[in-house]
């Protein structure tokens, strides 16, 4: 099955256990906030966090089981033909984001897609795991914001651990340097794999 994400937009993706999601840069260097929920229902979600204090890493591999707020097993990171350093750490951009930095406070952001795509307010957005995002840290902790180097075609792969629902922003960030390009929002493709 077969989705695109639109150019700034947003799609939430049902992910049964075993079910295997591909994420295409189609037109590379696009910018992709993913969140993971328990279908189960209840706040349990993908939290960076928790990864990042099991795995002892800010960036993923392939390989890496990726846990919930209850560390339970959310996905298992499978595939990655781009150069990674997924960034793990940058909140998701937001109407408050743009306005705090002085952009229209209507300009679209993953946050509000992420919403939209749910079809509903969340009191609370947990940190998307931001693919394709290449945020540096430097020796003393410093973060350095960097265009995108992934390609056209270049994608990842994630298991599902347990039943899931996906939620992907194509981010439309034209403030920071974190999409490709010129910073304009590119469509993207995500596949599901039935096994
Ligand atoms: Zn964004």
């Amino acid at each position: 099955m077969r989705h695109i994400v639109p150019a700034g937009g947003g799609l939430a993706v049902p992910l049964a256990k075993g079910q295997v999601l591909r994420v295409v840069n189609t037109h590379g260097g696009q910018v992709v906030d993913l969140w993971a929920f328990a279908r189960a229902g209840g706040d349990e979600h993908l939290s960076m966090g928790h990864c990042r204090e099991l795995l002892q890493r800010v960036y993923f591999a392939p390989g890496d089981r990726l846990v919930t707020n209850r560390y339970r097993a959310a996905l298992t990171f499978t595939a990655d033909t781009s150069p990674g350093l997924h960034d793990t750490l940058i909140a998701a951009c937001s109407p408050a984001m743009y306005a705090h930095l002085g952009a229209d406070p209507a300009h679209r952001s993953c946050t509000a897609n992420l919403e939209e795509s749910l079809n509903r307010p969340l009191p609370f957005v947990p940190q998307p795991w931001n693919l394709f995002m290449v945020a540096r840290l430097d020796d003393r902790g410093r973060i350095e914001y960097e265009r995108p180097v992934s390609r056209p075609g270049d994608h990842v792969e994630l298991r599902a651990e347990m039943d899931l629902l996906v939620g992907l922003s194509s981010c439309p960030d034209d403030v920071y340097p974190t999409n490709g390009g010129d910073g304009s929002p590119r469509d993207v493709a995500v596949e599901v794999v039935r096994l």
